[in-house]
Protein backbone atom coordinates (compact mmCIF):
# COMPACT_ATOMS: atom_id res chain seq x y z
CA UNK A 1 0.00 0.00 0.00
CA UNK A 2 2.32 2.47 0.91
CA UNK A 3 4.88 1.16 -2.11
CA UNK A 4 1.61 2.02 -4.27
CA UNK A 5 1.42 5.45 -2.93
CA UNK A 6 4.87 6.50 -2.94
CA UNK A 7 4.84 5.61 -6.85
CA UNK A 8 1.78 7.60 -6.95
CA UNK A 9 3.16 10.59 -5.35
CA UNK A 10 6.61 10.39 -7.61
CA UNK A 11 4.13 9.94 -11.03
CA UNK A 12 1.85 13.00 -9.59
CA UNK A 13 4.76 15.31 -9.49
CA UNK A 14 6.51 14.10 -12.04
CA UNK A 15 5.22 17.30 -14.68
CA UNK A 16 5.58 19.94 -12.11
CA UNK A 17 9.65 19.29 -11.51
CA UNK A 18 10.40 22.07 -14.23
CA UNK A 19 7.63 24.73 -12.55
CA UNK A 20 8.40 23.87 -9.30
CA UNK A 21 12.49 24.90 -10.19
CA UNK A 22 11.69 27.77 -11.96
CA UNK A 23 9.61 28.89 -9.04
CA UNK A 24 12.16 28.23 -6.44
CA UNK A 25 14.77 30.25 -8.79
CA UNK A 26 11.98 33.10 -8.77
CA UNK A 27 11.37 32.97 -4.94
CA UNK A 28 14.49 33.02 -4.43
CA UNK A 29 15.56 36.24 -6.14
CA UNK A 30 13.07 38.29 -4.09
CA UNK A 31 13.90 39.33 -1.22
CA UNK A 32 12.05 37.83 2.02
CA UNK A 33 14.58 39.57 4.49
CA UNK A 34 13.03 40.50 7.92
CA UNK A 35 14.64 42.33 10.24
CA UNK A 36 11.96 42.94 13.55
CA UNK A 37 9.78 44.72 13.57
CA UNK A 38 9.43 44.63 10.02
CA UNK A 39 9.69 42.31 7.12
CA UNK A 40 9.55 41.96 3.29
CA UNK A 41 7.14 38.67 2.32
CA UNK A 42 4.52 39.96 0.64
CA UNK A 43 6.06 40.48 -3.28
CA UNK A 44 7.24 36.51 -2.86
CA UNK A 45 3.83 35.24 -1.59
CA UNK A 46 2.35 37.10 -4.54
CA UNK A 47 4.70 35.02 -6.86
CA UNK A 48 3.63 31.75 -4.80
CA UNK A 49 -0.19 32.89 -4.95
CA UNK A 50 -0.32 33.40 -8.94
CA UNK A 51 1.65 29.57 -9.34
CA UNK A 52 -1.02 28.07 -7.05
CA UNK A 53 -3.71 29.81 -9.28
CA UNK A 54 -2.28 28.44 -12.61
CA UNK A 55 -3.22 25.23 -10.69
CA UNK A 56 -6.08 26.07 -9.84
CA UNK A 57 -5.27 25.42 -6.02
CA UNK A 58 -8.41 27.59 -3.61
CA UNK A 59 -5.81 29.62 -2.17
CA UNK A 60 -5.75 33.51 -0.50
CA UNK A 61 -3.40 36.04 0.55
CA UNK A 62 -4.47 37.66 4.16
CA UNK A 63 -3.56 40.47 6.32
CA UNK A 64 -1.77 39.06 9.98
CA UNK A 65 -1.83 42.57 11.35
CA UNK A 66 -5.56 41.20 13.49
CA UNK A 67 -3.36 39.23 15.41
CA UNK A 68 -2.57 42.87 17.53
CA UNK A 69 -5.82 43.09 18.38
CA UNK A 70 -6.20 39.18 19.13
CA UNK A 71 -5.72 39.64 22.96
CA UNK A 72 -3.71 36.36 22.44
CA UNK A 73 -0.77 36.49 25.08
CA UNK A 74 1.40 34.53 22.02
CA UNK A 75 1.60 37.51 19.99
CA UNK A 76 4.86 39.64 20.47
CA UNK A 77 4.26 43.28 21.17
CA UNK A 78 7.52 44.16 19.21
CA UNK A 79 6.83 43.40 15.70
CA UNK A 80 5.29 45.40 12.65
CA UNK A 81 2.64 43.21 11.01
CA UNK A 82 0.83 46.34 8.58
CA UNK A 83 0.98 45.04 5.37
CA UNK A 84 3.07 41.69 5.81
CA UNK A 85 0.67 39.08 4.56
CA UNK A 86 -0.20 35.51 4.81
CA UNK A 87 -0.62 32.55 2.19
CA UNK A 88 -3.48 30.08 2.74
CA UNK A 89 -3.94 27.46 0.25
CA UNK A 90 -6.27 23.79 0.70
CA UNK A 91 -7.65 20.89 -0.87
CA UNK A 92 -11.15 20.30 0.67
CA UNK A 93 -11.76 16.86 1.40
CA UNK A 94 -14.62 14.86 1.23
CA UNK A 95 -15.26 14.85 5.22
CA UNK A 96 -13.85 11.50 5.67
CA UNK A 97 -10.37 11.53 6.68
CA UNK A 98 -7.78 13.51 8.66
CA UNK A 99 -6.12 16.71 7.90
CA UNK A 100 -3.28 17.86 7.50
CA UNK A 101 -1.64 20.89 7.25
CA UNK A 102 1.52 21.55 5.92
CA UNK A 103 3.46 24.98 7.39
CA UNK A 104 6.61 26.92 5.62
CA UNK A 105 7.70 30.74 6.29
CA UNK A 106 8.63 32.79 3.59
CA UNK A 107 10.58 35.29 5.30
CA UNK A 108 14.70 35.04 5.20
CA UNK A 109 16.82 36.41 8.05
CA UNK A 110 19.38 39.49 6.26
CA UNK A 111 22.48 38.13 3.74
CA UNK A 112 25.11 39.41 6.62
CA UNK A 113 28.10 41.10 6.92
CA UNK A 114 30.22 38.09 5.63
CA UNK A 115 31.08 38.17 1.93
CA UNK A 116 28.64 35.80 -0.57
CA UNK A 117 29.95 34.00 -3.52
CA UNK A 118 27.54 35.45 -5.42
CA UNK A 119 24.79 37.59 -4.97
CA UNK A 120 22.28 36.61 -2.13
CA UNK A 121 19.91 36.61 -4.59
CA UNK A 122 21.03 35.13 -7.48
CA UNK A 123 19.08 31.75 -7.47
CA UNK A 124 21.49 30.27 -9.75
CA UNK A 125 21.33 26.47 -10.53
CA UNK A 126 24.20 25.14 -10.80
CA UNK A 127 25.47 21.23 -9.95
CA UNK A 128 22.00 20.48 -8.45
CA UNK A 129 22.15 23.00 -6.45
CA UNK A 130 19.80 26.52 -6.03
CA UNK A 131 21.97 29.20 -4.59
CA UNK A 132 21.06 32.05 -2.20
CA UNK A 133 19.89 33.19 0.44
CA UNK A 134 17.00 31.45 1.70
CA UNK A 135 16.91 28.49 -0.68
CA UNK A 136 17.53 26.09 2.43
CA UNK A 137 15.81 27.71 4.94
CA UNK A 138 13.37 27.21 3.65
CA UNK A 139 11.94 28.03 0.05
CA UNK A 140 12.87 24.79 -1.04
CA UNK A 141 10.96 23.36 1.57
CA UNK A 142 8.16 25.74 0.99
CA UNK A 143 8.00 24.67 -2.68
CA UNK A 144 7.94 21.30 -1.97
CA UNK A 145 4.65 21.85 0.38
CA UNK A 146 3.06 23.99 -2.85
CA UNK A 147 4.01 21.03 -4.78
CA UNK A 148 1.67 19.05 -2.42
CA UNK A 149 -1.52 21.33 -3.64
CA UNK A 150 -0.74 21.68 -6.94
CA UNK A 151 -0.05 18.18 -7.93
CA UNK A 152 -3.61 17.76 -5.88
CA UNK A 153 -5.67 19.66 -7.81
CA UNK A 154 -3.99 18.76 -10.85
CA UNK A 155 -5.10 15.30 -10.87
CA UNK A 156 -8.40 16.16 -9.62
CA UNK A 157 -8.03 14.27 -6.54
CA UNK A 158 -10.55 14.83 -3.42
CA UNK A 159 -8.25 13.46 -0.17
CA UNK A 160 -10.53 11.92 2.73
CA UNK A 161 -9.29 15.12 4.78
CA UNK A 162 -8.33 18.53 3.50
CA UNK A 163 -4.92 19.35 2.71
CA UNK A 164 -4.32 22.32 4.11
CA UNK A 165 -0.35 24.29 2.64
CA UNK A 166 0.25 27.93 4.33
CA UNK A 167 3.51 30.15 3.89
CA UNK A 168 3.68 32.63 6.87
CA UNK A 169 5.42 35.43 7.69
CA UNK A 170 7.61 36.43 10.88
CA UNK A 171 9.48 32.93 11.59
CA UNK A 172 12.94 34.00 11.51
CA UNK A 173 13.71 36.00 14.84
CA UNK A 174 10.81 33.78 16.68
CA UNK A 175 8.57 36.20 15.73
CA UNK A 176 5.62 33.25 15.66
CA UNK A 177 3.00 35.55 14.55
CA UNK A 178 2.40 34.37 10.57
CA UNK A 179 1.68 31.29 12.33
CA UNK A 180 0.10 32.35 14.97
CA UNK A 181 -2.48 33.95 12.77
CA UNK A 182 -2.76 30.82 10.59
CA UNK A 183 -3.64 28.92 13.44
CA UNK A 184 -6.38 31.52 14.63
CA UNK A 185 -7.84 30.86 11.10
CA UNK A 186 -7.06 27.25 10.27
CA UNK A 187 -7.11 23.62 12.36
CA UNK A 188 -6.07 20.25 11.45
CA UNK A 189 -5.25 16.91 13.14
CA UNK A 190 -1.70 16.70 11.96
CA UNK A 191 1.32 19.05 10.37
CA UNK A 192 4.26 19.20 9.08
CA UNK A 193 7.16 21.65 8.14
CA UNK A 194 9.60 21.42 5.67
CA UNK A 195 12.08 22.96 7.34
CA UNK A 196 15.71 21.38 5.94
CA UNK A 197 16.24 17.93 7.74
CA UNK A 198 18.60 16.29 4.96
CA UNK A 199 15.77 14.19 3.83
CA UNK A 200 15.17 13.17 7.62
CA UNK A 201 12.18 12.90 9.99
CA UNK A 202 12.70 14.90 12.85
CA UNK A 203 9.56 14.88 16.04
CA UNK A 204 10.95 16.98 17.97
CA UNK A 205 12.18 20.68 18.60
CA UNK A 206 14.15 22.65 20.85
CA UNK A 207 13.28 25.64 22.64
CA UNK A 208 15.62 29.07 22.62
CA UNK A 209 16.40 31.86 24.28
CA UNK A 210 19.02 34.75 23.64
CA UNK A 211 20.13 37.42 26.23
CA UNK A 212 22.19 40.56 26.17
CA UNK A 213 24.16 40.59 29.43
CA UNK A 214 25.25 44.18 29.42
CA UNK A 215 27.53 46.00 32.17
CA UNK A 216 28.29 50.04 32.10
CA UNK A 217 31.17 51.32 34.35
CA UNK A 218 34.07 53.91 34.16
CA UNK A 219 34.80 56.72 31.24
CA UNK A 220 35.93 55.91 27.77
CA UNK A 221 38.38 58.81 28.06
CA UNK A 222 40.42 58.11 31.20
CA UNK A 223 42.84 56.01 29.52
CA UNK A 224 45.87 59.03 31.03
CA UNK A 225 45.56 58.14 34.55
CA UNK A 226 47.40 58.22 37.11
CA UNK A 227 45.19 56.07 39.23
CA UNK A 228 43.13 52.52 38.53
CA UNK A 229 40.89 52.85 35.24
CA UNK A 230 37.54 51.53 35.65
CA UNK A 231 36.50 49.24 32.72
CA UNK A 232 33.95 46.35 32.51
CA UNK A 233 36.89 44.88 30.54
CA UNK A 234 38.44 42.31 32.77
CA UNK A 235 35.37 42.04 34.89
CA UNK A 236 33.60 40.70 31.40
CA UNK A 237 36.25 37.57 31.49
CA UNK A 238 34.71 36.59 35.06
CA UNK A 239 31.02 37.11 33.50
CA UNK A 240 32.46 34.64 30.56
CA UNK A 241 33.38 32.57 33.18
CA UNK A 242 29.98 32.46 34.89
CA UNK A 243 28.98 31.60 31.27
CA UNK A 244 31.25 28.66 30.78
CA UNK A 245 30.06 27.07 34.29
CA UNK A 246 26.20 27.75 33.13
CA UNK A 247 27.64 25.31 29.89
CA UNK A 248 29.02 22.90 31.54
CA UNK A 249 26.02 22.33 34.10
CA UNK A 250 24.27 22.06 31.39
CA UNK A 251 26.31 19.83 29.24
CA UNK A 252 25.37 17.16 32.12
CA UNK A 253 21.63 17.05 31.01
CA UNK A 254 21.17 12.87 29.65
CA UNK A 255 17.89 13.55 28.11
CA UNK A 256 15.26 10.93 27.26
CA UNK A 257 13.78 10.74 23.70
CA UNK A 258 14.34 12.40 20.67
CA UNK A 259 17.78 14.22 22.27
CA UNK A 260 18.86 10.86 23.51
CA UNK A 261 21.81 10.82 21.26
CA UNK A 262 22.81 13.98 21.01
CA UNK A 263 26.40 14.82 22.18
CA UNK A 264 24.99 18.00 23.52
CA UNK A 265 21.40 18.33 24.29
CA UNK A 266 21.01 21.70 25.31
CA UNK A 267 23.77 24.19 24.51
CA UNK A 268 24.83 27.80 25.63
CA UNK A 269 26.86 29.80 23.08
CA UNK A 270 28.12 32.95 23.49
CA UNK A 271 27.03 34.78 20.04
CA UNK A 272 28.81 37.88 20.81
CA UNK A 273 31.27 39.74 22.97
CA UNK A 274 31.34 43.33 22.40
CA UNK A 275 33.32 45.91 24.84
CA UNK A 276 34.69 48.65 22.28
CA UNK A 277 35.96 48.47 18.88
CA UNK A 278 39.06 48.29 17.07
CA UNK A 279 38.29 51.69 15.37
CA UNK A 280 41.22 52.88 13.35
CA UNK A 281 39.61 56.57 14.47
CA UNK A 282 39.91 56.03 17.80
CA UNK A 283 43.65 55.13 18.38
CA UNK A 284 42.60 54.75 22.60
CA UNK A 285 39.71 54.37 24.40
CA UNK A 286 38.65 52.88 27.42
CA UNK A 287 35.41 50.22 27.36
CA UNK A 288 32.50 52.00 29.40
CA UNK A 289 30.33 49.09 28.37
CA UNK A 290 30.77 45.73 27.84
CA UNK A 291 28.15 43.19 26.83
CA UNK A 292 27.70 39.47 26.32
CA UNK A 293 25.02 37.85 24.47
CA UNK A 294 24.30 34.16 25.37
CA UNK A 295 22.31 31.97 23.20
CA UNK A 296 20.59 29.05 25.43
CA UNK A 297 18.72 25.94 24.10
CA UNK A 298 16.35 23.90 25.90
CA UNK A 299 14.88 20.17 26.16
CA UNK A 300 11.42 19.77 25.07
CA UNK A 301 10.38 18.24 28.60
CA UNK A 302 12.00 21.08 30.18
CA UNK A 303 10.11 24.19 31.91
CA UNK A 304 11.88 26.45 29.93
CA UNK A 305 10.37 29.81 31.81
CA UNK A 306 11.99 27.81 35.23
CA UNK A 307 15.06 27.06 33.63
CA UNK A 308 15.60 30.74 32.80
CA UNK A 309 14.54 32.18 36.02
CA UNK A 310 17.18 29.44 38.10
CA UNK A 311 20.14 30.83 35.77
CA UNK A 312 18.94 34.44 36.26
CA UNK A 313 19.01 34.01 39.94
CA UNK A 314 22.43 32.12 39.39
CA UNK A 315 23.69 35.11 37.61
CA UNK A 316 22.26 37.58 40.24
CA UNK A 317 24.01 35.36 42.88
CA UNK A 318 27.40 35.95 40.94
CA UNK A 319 27.45 38.93 40.76
CA UNK A 320 26.54 39.87 44.71
CA UNK A 321 29.75 37.91 45.35
CA UNK A 322 31.91 39.51 42.82
CA UNK A 323 33.87 42.92 43.97
CA UNK A 324 32.90 44.71 39.95
CA UNK A 325 29.48 43.36 39.87
CA UNK A 326 28.12 44.35 42.81
CA UNK A 327 29.08 47.87 42.24
CA UNK A 328 27.88 47.51 38.62
CA UNK A 329 25.43 45.52 38.06
CA UNK A 330 24.44 43.07 34.58
CA UNK A 331 21.63 44.20 32.93
CA UNK A 332 19.72 41.48 31.48
CA UNK A 333 17.84 42.13 28.10
CA UNK A 334 16.23 39.41 26.16
CA UNK A 335 16.35 40.70 22.32
CA UNK A 336 13.76 39.16 20.93
CA UNK A 337 11.49 38.70 24.18
CA UNK A 338 10.22 35.52 25.60
CA UNK A 339 11.57 32.19 25.10
CA UNK A 340 10.48 29.49 22.16
CA UNK A 341 9.23 26.40 23.90
CA UNK A 342 10.31 23.08 22.06
CA UNK A 343 8.08 19.95 21.50
CA UNK A 344 8.28 16.27 20.82
CA UNK A 345 5.58 14.06 19.08
CA UNK A 346 5.80 10.15 20.34
CA UNK A 347 7.64 7.78 17.91
CA UNK A 348 5.12 5.80 18.04
CA UNK A 349 2.03 8.62 17.56
CA UNK A 350 0.17 7.52 14.11
CA UNK A 351 1.31 10.75 12.29
CA UNK A 352 5.48 9.76 12.92
CA UNK A 353 4.89 6.33 12.01
CA UNK A 354 3.08 7.34 8.87
CA UNK A 355 5.86 9.57 7.91
CA UNK A 356 8.32 7.43 8.36
CA UNK A 357 6.33 4.67 6.41
CA UNK A 358 5.81 6.83 3.75
CA UNK A 359 9.79 8.55 3.77
CA UNK A 360 10.90 4.77 3.86
CA UNK A 361 8.80 4.16 0.54
CA UNK A 362 10.11 7.39 -1.43
CA UNK A 363 13.51 6.86 -0.52
CA UNK A 364 13.87 3.13 -0.61
CA UNK A 365 15.36 3.17 2.58
CA UNK A 366 14.56 3.24 6.34
CA UNK A 367 14.60 6.82 7.17
CA UNK A 368 16.48 8.63 10.37
CA UNK A 369 13.72 9.69 13.26
CA UNK A 370 15.67 12.23 15.04
CA UNK A 371 15.35 15.56 16.93
CA UNK A 372 16.31 19.12 15.42
CA UNK A 373 19.26 20.63 16.18
CA UNK A 374 17.25 24.45 16.50
CA UNK A 375 13.64 25.95 17.43
CA UNK A 376 11.44 26.68 14.86
CA UNK A 377 7.34 27.32 14.74
CA UNK A 378 6.90 23.31 15.54
CA UNK A 379 6.70 24.85 18.97
CA UNK A 380 3.88 27.39 18.57
CA UNK A 381 1.93 25.03 16.79
CA UNK A 382 2.27 21.89 18.78
CA UNK A 383 2.41 22.92 21.84
CA UNK A 384 0.48 26.31 21.92
CA UNK A 385 -2.21 24.89 19.47
CA UNK A 386 -2.49 20.89 19.86
CA UNK A 387 -1.44 19.86 16.58
CA UNK A 388 1.25 16.97 16.38
CA UNK A 389 3.67 18.17 14.37
CA UNK A 390 6.97 16.76 12.36
CA UNK A 391 9.23 18.59 10.22
CA UNK A 392 10.44 16.79 6.88
CA UNK A 393 13.01 18.74 4.55
CA UNK A 394 15.37 18.95 1.83
CA UNK A 395 19.24 18.60 1.93
CA UNK A 396 21.39 21.77 1.83
CA UNK A 397 23.70 23.92 4.02
CA UNK A 398 24.55 27.21 4.66
CA UNK A 399 21.49 28.45 6.99
CA UNK A 400 21.69 31.92 8.09
CA UNK A 401 25.29 31.96 6.60
CA UNK A 402 26.71 33.01 3.26
CA UNK A 403 26.59 30.56 0.39
CA UNK A 404 23.43 29.05 1.50
CA UNK A 405 22.27 26.42 -0.97
CA UNK A 406 19.54 23.48 -1.59
CA UNK A 407 19.98 20.66 -3.34
CA UNK A 408 17.30 20.45 -6.27
CA UNK A 409 16.80 17.27 -6.45
CA UNK A 410 16.32 16.47 -2.27
CA UNK A 411 13.44 19.25 -3.07
CA UNK A 412 11.58 17.00 -5.49
CA UNK A 413 12.27 13.94 -2.85
CA UNK A 414 10.41 16.36 0.10
CA UNK A 415 7.94 16.69 -2.16
CA UNK A 416 7.32 13.02 -3.18
CA UNK A 417 7.80 12.12 0.69
CA UNK A 418 5.02 15.05 1.73
CA UNK A 419 2.64 14.33 -0.68
CA UNK A 420 2.96 10.35 -0.36
CA UNK A 421 1.99 11.58 3.42
CA UNK A 422 -0.46 13.43 2.31
CA UNK A 423 -2.28 10.50 0.58
CA UNK A 424 -1.82 8.11 3.46
CA UNK A 425 -2.73 10.20 6.32
CA UNK A 426 -5.98 12.31 4.38
CA UNK A 427 -7.33 9.03 3.15
CA UNK A 428 -6.91 9.94 -0.18
ZN1 LIG B 1 13.51 28.37 8.88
Amino acid sequence: MTQEVASDARKLLRPLAAPLKSLLQELVRTNTVAVPPDGDETPAQRILHRFLREYKVKSALYETEFITRSGSPLVRKNRNYAGRKNLSARISGRGAGRSLVINGHMDTVPPGRLAWSRSPWSGVAQQGRIHGLGSFDMKGGLVAGAAVVCALSRAGIRPGGDVLFESVVDEEWGGGGGTIAARMRDTADACVIPEGTQLEVYRATRGGFVVDLSVKAGDSSAYFSSGEVLSPAVPLGRLLGWVDKLTKRRAKLRPQGAYAGFALPAPVQVLAVEANRLDPQVPLSVPSRGTVRLYMQFLPQEDVDAVIEEVRLDLRQFCASDAFFSKHPVDWKPLIGGPLYGHELAADHPWTQCMEQSAGSVLGRKPVVTAAPYPCDAGLIHRDYGIPTLLFGPCGAGAHNPDEYVEWDSVLRTAEVLLASALAWCNC
